[in-house]
Order: structure tokens, then sequence, then C-alpha cells
């Protein structure tokens, strides 16, 4: 059973969380009250960076050790050395690492990032979980990857669904989307239902659908349950993440949280 604990700031409120009870890699995010993560605004880079260490700090992992994954929403899966180490960018929606120093990390919004490892925690993936890369494949050609670089059977994968819109709040019109770049449309019905507010999008069963056709027993994928929209940590403490479709309909300004992810150094059982 995976537990979440909370870093506190100064005043005690919950400011990141990490995740605990089992999982065979380390998973942590900042909250909203962290401020936002995003390196995409020009005018607040210093204070995002800023930001960004400070998460960093509260987790206790070393900044200089990140890479980060910066979404394209197409179906790249690369693999990361130490020498990306020192904050680099990776340009695909996809890494993966075998090395227990580096830390993969994205800054997301409603897209819920999606880990994969083995039950030894031998390697790592990061996947960008959007409805664009979705659409593409990148679930299964990360899985297949994994695979055929590490000769693992799907029975020995564990994943994990971080914070992502759910199907009650991801409402779009899919339909007017498929001109632009979706596959196929139809792959999606099933996921698609409607109500007077529009058309609701269940990504993250999607997500889930194409894990378990990959092999991936339904017990080993760990989905955190957490909605970026309407989402608390902590009930009555008011939206714990930033979320895009959350600031296009209320205005609010837009964020990302961070999302990292690292290769436990705890002690395993040997093969
Ligand atoms: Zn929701």
């Amino acid at each position: 059973m995976l537990a979440l604990l909370a870093s506190q700031d100064e005043d005690g409120n919950p400011v990141a969380i990490s995740v605990h009870g089992g999982y065979p890699a380390d998973v942590h995010f900042s909250l909203k009250d962290l401020g936002d993560m995003s390196s995409r605004f020009p005018k607040k880079q210093e204070e995002n960076a800023a930001n960004r260490r400070v998460f960093f700090d509260q987790v206790a992992l070393n900044i200089r050790n990140q890479v980060r994954l910066t979404p394209q929403h197409q179906s790249s899966v690369k693999q990361v050395w130490s020498k990306h180490g020192a904050g680099a960018e990776v340009a695909c929606d996809a890494i993966f690492t075998t090395n227990r120093s580096l830390v993969l990390t994205i800054l997301a919004a409603d897209a819920p990032p999606i880990v994969v490892t083995d039950h030894r925690s031998s390697f790592l993936f990061l996947i960008n979980g959007s409805i664009w890369s979705a659409d593409r494949g990148i679930v299964g050609k990360a899985v297949r990857r994994a695979r055929s670089e590490f000769s693992v059977d799907p029975t020995q994968l564990e994943v994990m669904l971080g914070p992502g819109i759910c199907r009650l709040c991801y409402v779009s019109d899919i339909h007017k989307k498929s001109g632009e770049g979706f596959r196929n449309i139809e792959s999606w019905t099933p996921y698609i239902t409607e109500s007077p507010k529009g058309n609701h999008i269940n990504l993250k069963g999607f997500i889930v659908d194409r894990l378990v056709e990959e092999g991936i027993p339904e017990g080993q994928i760990h989905d955190l349950n957490l909605c970026t929209w309407h989402g608390e940590v902590v009930s009555g403490s008011g939206h714990s993440f930033f979320s895009s479709l959350r600031s296009s309909r209320t205005g609010e300004e837009e964020g990302r949280f961070a999302f990292a992810a690292t290769l436990t150094r705890r002690a395993v059982p040997l093969p």
C-alpha cells in the first residue's frame, strides 16, 4: 500500500510529497503552494528556477543530478547517462536510465507522469502521459524498450501513475482535435463519455489499458489517484496542483508542478 508523506514549509503547510510504501523507485512531487516550477514562461524564469531549487531541497535530492524530460508530445524514447547530469534537458517523451545518481524529472500540469521500474529497481523510465503522446503509442513503446533493453518480462514491471487529470474533470472536444494529429480517434471511443458539460476523456484509463495490453499485471500498476484539477492532498486545503485545463476555464495563472523519480538506494534482494 503506497503512502504519501508530506514535507512542510516553515508554517507547517505541506509543499512536497514523497511516495513511500514499497514502490521500488523513489518518487517525489511538488504541491502548488511551493510555487510554479515551469521553465516556459520567460518573465518568471528566475523565480521558477528558485522554486525548483527549493523543491529539490525539500525532498533531499541533488538538483545537479537531474535530467529533465521536456515533452514533445510524440513518442521518442531516449536513454540518459551521467553525462546528461547538471540539469540537462532532453527533448522527448520518455527517458530511462540505470544510473542511481540521476534524478529523472518532468514539469507537469494535467498529463500524468508515468514511472516504470522492475522489482529490483535496476532501471527507471519516466514517461510523459499526455494525450498526444498516449495517442502516438508512447506507453507501449517505452514498455517494449524496457523488455528489449533489459530482457525483462512485463510481469516483473512496476508502474506508477503520478498526478493527472481525472475523467470527470477532463472535458474537451477530442473530436475536434481529430484533424490535428490524432492517430485514430476510434481507439479513444471507449474512453470518451458525454455529459452536459461535454466530452469527458478517460486519459488514465487509456494509459492503464495500454500497460495491461503490454502484459503488465493490473496489480502492479499503482495509480496515485490524484487529479490535477480537483485534487487536494489534505482535504479542505484547496487545489494541490497546477492544472492547465483548470486555468483555461477559471483564468487563474498557469503553472507546472515538479515530478521527480530516482532509482532506489535501499537494500534490495539479490537475484
Ligand atoms: Zn478531477
